[in-house]
């Protein structure tokens, strides 16, 4: 049955809430981004050091030369490299922190973690490795062995390095080379170096007064230590637990711990929006019938307009701006409503059932996907910690204090997340005329497409700031790897040496993010997030072009058919 259409108040009523949730967080965290860390030395050090690869295997510093060097060995190295092969490109060398290839689904080990993408688009190359996903969302496992696949069927663990990290990344004018040096003495040289350092890989705490004192067990997310908890959990059983953070990692891994610890505290600031997750297994017959290109039909879907009838396009363009930014608004809010709907229909305890409402328009905060979050908060030996907007901001020996309440924990898990999209993690760029990389950002990251960056000759950006931003990173990751391996393959094919965008062409990339930023008032209106800086505001083109994923995907063809115009290109051999 058709719901009766909403009276404008109540729209009204809806929007006031959510600009008061978002104002008292904003007043708790006046400082954005800066209230969390992930510079961790010292004693934050162990939250970010490698469970999984077991002890550094002794070996000899490297000192030679690649043609292709990635800093960072998941996906984004992955998808390129095949395409690279594909080119004939046969010196490349992944440098890679974590102990094998992987990246997110290398660190992200934790109990429940999946995928938020349907995996046939999720998981690239699959037309190429002849691979069909298990599920129709696939898990942390197997998306990990599809990455050493891919690795396995490319070579790339022929000259690949694990269990090291690129500190400085020096052009040298002299050789027309990077120098690349590392955490274990290595001084390699490469001709090109692709900045594949992850969108979501360094982990980041919030800084919480003691937290350094606190006497149980601790870790992040990404850095499951599985010895504690044992493989199964089983660890646990006797475990009073805590977790600060419901962002998209906790709410995949609060059911298991849920089902597995004596206690368990779930320390909110702001609920997740929680939808229905559509998973099964995929059928075999359905696998089977998958022709060659079926993905890249996939993909090419995510590129084309919507399919609309001619009364709808008709609809469309009949409406104001306003009234565009109404529907769109209204429909959002509907939505929203339906999820406090299936919170309310799902959670038996009433008040608990309202502090995990979101208020806030959908897409503020990355939203999530399952079915076992919510009835976690069914069973008795779970807690929702509510701290109404203001996060935990005390942790003692025993752990962490809320409202004047002690919480005393055996294991306390920081579910809080990654720096977002910073080029040059752990690492110093450094290119022509000695400018550092950070130095040339400070008034403002400037890019071509968030790939090229003038005066930074072959180096290229995966991942970061100033290119799209899709929900399935990958279709653009894919986009990022086509165009740059095409661009190698354009150097190569004439026998120049370096390639660097023109300032001209920065000028005008930097001047086409802008001209698409803050053209609506929905990053303010946004409760903090990482998606909106936390709220920063003030942050011109220090963000994503949101000029629309097919838009970014014709400027990349329109770059590379006026390559002459927008780069400066160069023979000598140094
Ligand atoms: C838990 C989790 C779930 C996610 N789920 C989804 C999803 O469902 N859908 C989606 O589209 N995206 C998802 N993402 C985003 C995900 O990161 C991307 O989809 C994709 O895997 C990024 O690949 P990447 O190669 O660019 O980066 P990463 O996979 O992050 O790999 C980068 C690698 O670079 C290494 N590195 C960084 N700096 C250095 C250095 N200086 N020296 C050496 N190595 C370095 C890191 O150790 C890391 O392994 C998720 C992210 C996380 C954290």
């Amino acid at each position: 049955m058709a719901r009766t259409p909403h009276p404008d108040t109540y729209y009204a009523d809806i929007k006031r809430k959510f600009a008061q949730e978002r104002d008292l967080r904003l007043a708790y965290r006046p400082e954005g981004t800066q209230q969390f860390t992930s510079e961790l030395s010292g004693e934050l050090s162990k939250y970010t050091s490698d469970p999984y690869g077991g002890a550094i295997t002794p070996r000899e510093p490297i000192r030679d030369t690649v043609e292709v060097l990635f800093i960072g060995g998941g996906f984004s190295a992955l998808l390129t490299s095949a395409r690279l092969r594909e080119k004939g490109v046969a010196s490349i060398r992944i440098v890679e922190r974590g102990g094998d290839v992987g990246g997110t689904w290398y660190w992200n080990r934790y109990p429940g973690a999946a995928c938020d993408v349907v995996s046939y688009d999720y998981l690239p190359l699959l037309d190429e490795m002849g691979y069909v996903p298990k599920h129709h969302y696939s898990r942390g496992p197997e998306i990990f062995a599809h990455c050493q696949a891919i690795a396995r069927r490319y070579d790339l663990y022929e000259l690949a390095v694990f269990q090291t990290t690129v500190t400085s990344t020096v052009w040298s004018e002299a050789e027309q080379m990077w120098h690349i040096e590392t955490d274990r003495g290595d001084h390699m040289r490469a001709q090109f170096v692709i900045c594949a350092n992850g969108t979501l890989s360094k982990p980041k705490l919030s800084r919480i007064a003691g937290m350094e004192t606190f006497a149980g067990h601790s870790f992040h997310t990404s850095r499951w230590d599985y010895d504690y908890t044992g493989a199964d959990l089983s660890n646990l059983k006797d475990k009073v637990v805590g977790i600060i953070g419901t962002g998209a990692t906790a709410v995949q891994a609060v059911p298991a711990l849920g089902e597995n610890a004596k206690e368990l505290y779930v320390f909110q600031r702001t609920p997740s929006s929680i939808d229905v997750r559509d998973d099964w297994p995929t059928d075999p017959e359905w696998a089977a019938k998958r022709k060659p290109g079926w993905q890249a039909k996939r993909r090419a879907r995510a590129l084309a307009d919507p399919e609309l009838t001619d009364a709808q396009r008709a609809r469309l363009a009949a409406e104001t701006l306003e009234e565009k930014i109404q529907r769109q608004e209204r429909g959002n809010i509907d939505y929203m409503m339906r999820i406090h709907e299936r919170i309310e229909a799902t959670v038996h305890d009433k008040a608990t059932a309202e502090s995990l409402k979101p208020w806030y328009m959908f897409m503020c905060k990355r939203p999530c996907f399952h079915n076992d979050y919510l009835p976690t908060f069914n069973r008795p030996n779970v807690h929702l910690v509510d701290t109404h907007g203001e996060g935990v901001t005390q942790i003692n020996e025993q752990g962490p204090v809320v409202g004047g309440k002690q919480y005393t924990l055996d294991l306390l898990i920081y579910a809080t997340g990654f720096e977002v999209q910073k080029t040059g993690i752990y690492n110093r760029i450094v290119g022509k005329g000695g400018l550092d990389l950070e130095d040339k950002y400070r008034d403002g990251i400037r890019t071509v497409l968030g790939i090229h960056t003038h005066g930074f000759p072959n180096l290229f950006i995966m991942g970061g700031y100033q290119a799209s931003f899709q929900f399935n990173l990958t279709d653009m990751l894919q986009t990022q790897g086509d165009h740059i391996a095409a661009c190698i393959d354009y150097v190569r094919a004439n026998g120049y040496r370096t390639m660097d965008p023109t300032f001209e062409a920065e000028d005008w990339w930097v001047n086409e993010v802008i001209a698409h930023r803050g053209k609506t008032s929905r990053n303010e209106d946004c409760t903090p997030g990482y998606y909106n800086f936390e709220g920063e505001s003030q942050r011109r083109q220090d963000g994503n072009y949101n000029g629309g994923f097919k838009q970014y995907f014709q400027h990349q063809g329109a770059v590379r058919a006026r390559m002459q115009e927008n780069f400066v290109f160069d023979r000598s051999n140094g």
